[in-house]
């Protein structure tokens, strides 16, 4: 595992690249508190202003995702509930709640590295961000380290079938969502991407 280097507040964001991969960084720290690997992370002016990586299972919480976490530390970093001319960094394509409240934030831009099929809400099941019914319009990139972000997914819900097939796990085990569900290649084969 890379070192999270620079996952700090005020940490420099020069460009899309290096904001992306401070969120990779965090969808790591989400990897390594066995939860699945989603990360965030709100620059403003350059600079780091919030972080957040998936937390729903350890705080038991439906809400706890990366970007959830990312702008409530932004706005307390801002000490406002608005963040006019932030950027959103995102692993997976925020769903319905996350992009609500970035567009609740005002943020200027979400930029996303892969599109989640099941729940994301920046283009795939619906477009938020975007939505000409609201009054505040964010722009939307997307595909930025796309195979890194994958490649987290993949790993996390792979290493969970593994544990399900290992012979010494006793056989009434519930197993765990990811393991159980659709197509086994697929990084989503969930019900949703943050467990
Ligand atoms: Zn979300």
């Amino acid at each position: 595992m890379e070192p999270d280097v620079g996952l700090e507040l005020g940490a420099v964001v020069p460009d899309d690249l290096a904001g992306m991969r401070l969120a990779l960084a965090a969808a790591r720290r989400a990897l390594a508190d066995d939860e699945v690997p989603v990360g965030a992370v709100v620059a403003l002016d350059g600079r780091v202003i919030g972080r957040g990586w998936n937390a729903t299972r350890r705080r038991a919480d439906p809400t706890g995702h990366a970007e959830i976490l990312a702008l409530r530390e932004a706005a307390e970093v801002v000490g406002a509930q608005r963040l006019p001319g932030a950027v959103l960094y995102c692993t997976v394509e925020p769903c319905f709640m996350c992009a609500g409240a970035a567009s609740h934030a005002r943020v200027a831009r979400i930029v996303f590295a892969v599109r989640d099929p099941k729940f994301g809400a920046c283009g795939s099941l619906g477009d938020v961000p975007r939505h000409p019914g609201l009054n505040h319009r964010s722009q939307v990139d997307e595909g930025l380290c796309a195979d890194e972000a994958r490649d987290l997914l993949v790993g996390f819900f792979r290493s969970k079938r593994r544990a399900v097939a290992a012979p010494d796990r006793p056989a009434s085990a519930s197993a765990p969502d990811e393991s159980e569900r659709d197509d086994p290649d697929s990084p989503f084969s969930s019900g949703g991407t943050r467990g």
